[in-house]
């Protein structure tokens, strides 16, 4: 009825994307261009038996490339932007101890949940664009002259754990006139089909690295898939901006788990920030009142919609609930984590080199226009909460 007409996340019937994605990598005058979620590459080998957490990053980029791929990059080169961005946000606010606490902006679902409940709270949520956006944006915008080919000539594709994502990259505002950020977006379990379709033997598949420059990442970036990760990628680079020390001891531990409300303090510099990340729609609600009825004194809240982060998706292999499931892929996130060589946002070469070649500075004007959004009061709009609901399920 009129929910599947209007409902902004696209959960009631769930699209199917597999044929668009088919149709593009058919179209001769196209450069397909695929990105990679963090929560993907630890969940994706379940569909093809192999436990929870186990990390198949090789494989799957061997198997993009082999469903005919020009180039695949991985989201985690645009979560490290993001946090670049984020930080430089955050700073700005503290030092003018305005709109405080920020919000994080990278889950669409969350986002499409404080324009409908919280329209008054608009202010504090992260201008951003989530990392799924920024990489269609630096891939059409930036990536095309140095391939040397138009914007509009390129398609991108999105490999993502989530259901909400097909909805976020139909947003209008999310690229310009001629395109949009993110042409295709397709989940988890999408992505499984088209490998089993294409007759690829998944598990014996050598292992391929990303391509570059927009396969480069840190270890925070992998984090961005577990509740609390966004928020411990954020504080480490904050940390040693605000300070200017090398932060020595980086894990943040106590904002790790899947409770649904984590809160806590940390020492940057002479301030205490006051720290909080949830996930799950209804602890979001509980935080949300707190926030609004001005009893809060956090100054940065990460909300993730799905109960655990998106290695819970609802576009993952299901998981029915099932906990350890849930903590095995987080757990192999930060295993990525802690074994990649360079672990804080800042410090990824390939993303310093896109703002000294193209954006400038952090949150400066390029930045602005390429990276960042904004959002609408939709309190006055038809609700599908069910949907939504269903969608981060
Ligand atoms: Fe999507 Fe869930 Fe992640 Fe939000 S938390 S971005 S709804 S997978």
């Amino acid at each position: 009825g009129q929910c599947v007409a209007v409902c902004p996340t696209g959960a009631l019937t769930e699209v199917n994307n597999t044929g668009l994605v088919w149709d593009e990598l058919n179209k001769v005058d196209k450069t397909v261009v695929v990105q990679v979620a963090p929560a993907v590459r630890v969940a994706l080998g379940e569909e093809f038996g192999l436990n929870p957490g186990e990390i198949t990053t090789g494989k799957i980029v061997s198997a993009l490339k082999l469903l005919g791929f020009k180039y695949v990059f991985d989201t985690n080169f645009a979560a490290d932007i993001t946090i670049l961005e984020e930080a430089s946000e955050f700073i700005h606010r503290l030092k003018e101890g305005k709109n405080l606490p920020i919000l994080t902006s990278c889950c669409p679902a969350w986002v499409n949940y404080l324009e409908h409940h919280y329209p008054t709270l608009l202010n504090l949520v992260s201008s951003c664009k989530s990392p799924q956006n920024m990489f269609g944006s630096i891939a059409k915008n930036y990536f095309s002259s140095k391939i040397g080919i138009k914007p509009k000539d390129i398609t991108v594709v999105s490999v993502m754990p989530c259901i909400a994502k097909k909805y976020e990259i139909s947003r209008e505002e999310l690229g310009n006139n001629d395109f949009f950020d993110v042409d295709v977006s397709i989940t988890t379990r999408e992505l499984s089909k088209m490998i089993k379709q294409a007759g690829i033997d998944f598990l014996n598949l050598d292992d391929e690295p990303f391509d570059n420059p927009m396969g480069e990442s840190t270890g925070a970036a992998n984090i961005f898939g577990a509740t609390g990760g966004v928020l411990e990628a954020a504080l480490r680079t904050s940390y040693e901006w605000l300070t200017n020390e090398n932060l020595e001891n980086i894990d943040f531990k106590s904002v790790r788990g899947i409770d649904g409300i984590k809160e806590f303090k940390v020492n940057i510099g002479s301030t205490i920030i006051n720290a909080c990340a949830v996930n799950g729609l209804g602890n979001a609600k509980k935080v949300m009142d707190e926030v609004k009825s001005g009893k809060s004194n956090y100054h940065i809240i990460e909300v993730m919609a799905c109960p655990g982060g998106c290695v819970a998706g609802g576009g993952q292999p299901y998981h029915y609930g099932d906990y350890d499931k849930i903590k095995a892929r987080s757990n192999a996130l930060y295993h990525i984590d802690k074994h990649s060589e360079v672990r804080k946002p800042h410090k990824n070469p390939s993303v310093n080199n896109l703002y000294s070649e193209f954006l400038g500075e952090p949150y400066g004007d390029l930045a602005h226009r390429y990276l960042h959004t904004y959002y609408f009061d939709k309190s006055n709009f038809f609700e599908c909460e069910e949907n939504l609901a269903e969608a981060t399920e």
